[in-house]
């Protein structure tokens, strides 16, 4: 397979579109604001806008377009971490081999009694992270995982981030049930990318840029990319990104279900100041922005490594699934039944509870989902994008999200969540106009208040 990612046409692109004029722009605005999706051409004049009324319009219809796809819903999530053994050295990262710390893996015992937490915080979902060490944690072992986290209890579903592998390994992952694959490329600039991976297996760009492609062809259907933003220039990372997603489209017949932002974080053995300047809020922003309206189907993702402040306000502007209660260590989550601490990953900079988290969102107008309904059903991969770009995404995951939301409020809310969740779900059903499907979420809620689960249409 051809690579798709071309340094010299990327930067050809970002360089004829940095003079757009104002008119330009505004025309590129008005159509990003159909939620449509974007040329090249005109990610290149919005990743090149500077001036603060075109940023503010930006940001302004990135909004527009979030919530005529999504609503007003967010999706949480929580990371378990069950291996930090790894034989990469990513310069970046807390995990990489010259890093000397006691590693871990955890057994089956430990991930049942880390699932327990995770589920006693409300948790349905998680994203299953490995550092990359066949010996120390082969597949076998990650399957094995899969099958001792859905027998713990009641997380519905798993996304799953293991390094990039065989078409062969990824059917043995989709036979396991997995939710999203997902695979960060970190940088999609080669040069940068290998002075940042040295002498490992992850080094290998390649590798890394069809593993998406791979997992495809082995019958994953949804896959999820990501930008560690920092380690290159975020215009070019932003370009590239949206060129695998067309690559994706073209070669697989559907882009990234999910696409993450993390942004570069003190991690233990690296210094920030060995990565240039970094990504600013502002910077920041602007990508979120432009990849919601780039690829308006797509979810995307942040982690707890942003701030509180910073998360609430990109909620607003395109971010529609975010972590809470994150721990980035192996064990973390039952801390004291180790002797050591464990060693994160990276830095966490919201460190809010699950039920903080739901709290402000429910605040301010947006709709917590734990709904894991789609990929139950199978909707997902192509099935799934032809549901949100005929807009009935929102019609379908509008009442699940209230019924999982209510279903976390009886089992887990205390008294201000109780009520919050009682007036929040009153005023959604005053929003519903059709008497039918009214009546079947109100029949469906006081089944749920009645403590029937994972109840989902
Ligand atoms: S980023 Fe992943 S592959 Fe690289 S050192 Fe960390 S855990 Fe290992």
């Amino acid at each position: 397979m051809e690579p798709f990612i071309h340094i010299q046409e990327i930067e050809a692109l970002l360089h004829q579109t940095a003079s757009a004029t104002p008119r330009r722009i505004h025309e590129v605005l008005d159509h990003a604001a159909l939620g449509k999706g974007l040329s090249f051409e005109e990610i290149g004049v919005l990743l090149n806008i500077e001036d603060d009324a075109s940023l503010n319009r930006l940001f302004q219809v990135a909004g527009d377009v979030k919530s005529k796809i999504y609503g007003n819903r967010v999706v949480l999530f929580a990371p378990l971490y069950i291996s930090d053994y790894c034989k990469n050295n990513c310069t970046y990262c807390g995990y990489k081999r010259d890093n000397l710390f006691p590693r871990r893996k955890l057994t089956r015992e430990e991930i049942i009694r880390e699932v327990q937490v995770l589920e006693a915080l409300g948790h349905k979902r998680l994203a299953l992270e490995v550092g990359e060490d066949e010996v120390n944690c082969p597949l076998d072992y990650v399957l094995e995982a899969i099958d001792w986290i859905y027998e713990a209890g009641d997380i519905r579903r798993i996304n799953v981030n293991v390094a990039a592998t065989t078409v062969e390994n990824y059917r043995r992952l989709k036979e396991k049930k997995i939710g999203t694959y997902i695979l960060f490329q970190e940088t999609y600039h080669r040069p940068t990318y290998e002075n940042l991976h040295p002498q490992s297996l992850k080094g290998d760009y390649e590798r890394q840029l069809f593993a998406h492609h791979r997992a495809m062809e082995a019958g994953i259907e949804d896959v999820g990319g990501g930008v560690l933003f920092g380690l290159y220039d975020y215009k070019f990372e932003v370009m590239a990104m949206v060129m695998h997603n067309a690559a994706l489209e073209k070669d697989r017949g559907v882009g990234f279900h999910t696409v993450s932002v993390p942004r570069l974080k003190k991690a233990s053995g690296m210094s920030l100041d060995s990565f240039g300047k970094g990504v600013s809020d502002r910077e920041f922003k602007k990508i979120v922005t432009i990849l919601r309206l780039a690829l308006p189907y797509a979810g995307i993702i942040l982690s707890t490594r942003e701030t509180e402040e910073i998360r609430t306000d990109l909620i607003h502007h395109g971010i529609s699934q975010v972590s809470a209660g994150s721990q980035t260590g192996v064990g973390s989550y039952n801390e004291s039944a180790f002797e050591d601490k464990p060693t994160t990953q990276f830095e966490v900079s919201d460190d809010r509870s699950p039920m903080e988290v739901i709290k402000s969102l429910l605040k301010m107008g947006f709709l917590p989902s734990y709904c894991t309904a789609c990929y139950r059903m199978g909707r997902t991969g192509d099935a799934f994008m032809e549901i949100v770009r005929a807009g009935k995404i929102g019609e379908m995951c509008h009442p699940n999200a209230l019924l999982t939301i209510n279903e976390y409020a009886l089992q887990y809310g205390d008294d201000e969540l109780k009520e919050l969740i009682a007036s929040f779900t009153l005023s959604e059903l005053e929003k519903i106009t059709n008497p039918v499907k009214k009546q079947k979420l109100i029949d469906a809620l006081a089944l749920v208040n009645q403590g029937v689960k994972d109840l989902y249409v």
